[in-house]
């Protein structure tokens, strides 16, 4: 069964990514790196069902999401572009393949990194950050969510990979498998996947080709 929370608050993170923060239903439950789908209470979207990974961290009193929008599409997320404090969404089922198995390197593409916010706040929260390392593909440095945050959380682990720039400190380009293997220095680490088709089957080609076994992949397509 849906149901339906006010939004609490909502503002840019980045130029295309909102941060919404919602009312949380009492029963909810949920792991960090897990999504539900979300509709809009505005008529004629509250069938529209759409996949959102909560930010917020399950012992939170709210909900947070981090929403990339593609006003383009016309769709749900161009809608939530035009809703405010007090307007409603429709929470319905949690899922969700990705959750913490252990250290590793966090690979993500644009809004894949949702999963990973959550699971490393949870990390954060626990003492529990240790090597985890982040490598973060966007096309430009204005695409980064939360790179600030991140930087603080991981310093050197944190890794970015600028596709249509070019920045002192970044790595330049698509993820290669040469870049994975630098950044993989633990034998035994976890490798978590997140981001669009395109990319999840180009670096699942990577990781066949560094002989990467799938017990170690954890992996969830956008
Ligand atoms: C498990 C899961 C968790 C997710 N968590 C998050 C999250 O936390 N944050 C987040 O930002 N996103 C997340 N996503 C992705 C998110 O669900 C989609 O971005 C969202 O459904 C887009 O909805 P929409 O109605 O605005 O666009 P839609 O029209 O539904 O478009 C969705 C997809 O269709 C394609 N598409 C449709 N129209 C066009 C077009 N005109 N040009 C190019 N491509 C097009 C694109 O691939 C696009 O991403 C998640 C997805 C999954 C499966």
């Amino acid at each position: 069964m849906e149901q339906k929370v006010k939004i609490l608050e909502k503002h840019n993170l980045t130029h295309d990514v909102l941060r919404i923060v919602a009312e949380k239903p009492a029963d909810l439950v949920y792991q960090p790196g897990q999504a539900v789908d979300i509709s809009l209470n505005k008529p004629g979207w509250e069938h529209e069902l759409r996949a959102f990974t909560f930010t917020s961290l399950p012992g939170d009193p709210f909900i947070e999401f981090t929403i990339k929008t593609y006003p383009e599409h016309g769709g749900v997320t161009n809608e939530l572009l035009t809703m405010k404090a007090g307007d409603e969404i429709m929470i319905h089922g949690v899922f969700g393949d990705i959750a913490y198995k252990g250290e590793g390197l966090f690979i993500a593409g644009g809004a894949g990194v949702t999963p990973f916010i959550a699971i490393l706040k949870q990390l954060e929260k626990e003492n529990k950050i240790g090597n985890n390392k982040l490598l973060f593909a966007n096309k430009t440095k204005s695409d980064i969510i939360l790179e600030s945050s991140f930087q603080n959380l991981l310093g050197n682990n944190f890794i970015n990979v600028l596709s249509n720039e070019k920045i002192t400190g970044y790595e330049q380009g698509f993820i290669s498998a040469a870049m994975i293997q630098k950044y993989s220095d633990n034998p035994s680490g976890y490798y978590y996947l997140c981001g669009p088709p395109p990319m999840m089957d180009a670096i699942e080609k990577h990781f066949e080709t560094l002989g990467i076994s799938k017990e170690k992949i954890v992996k969830e397509v956008f």
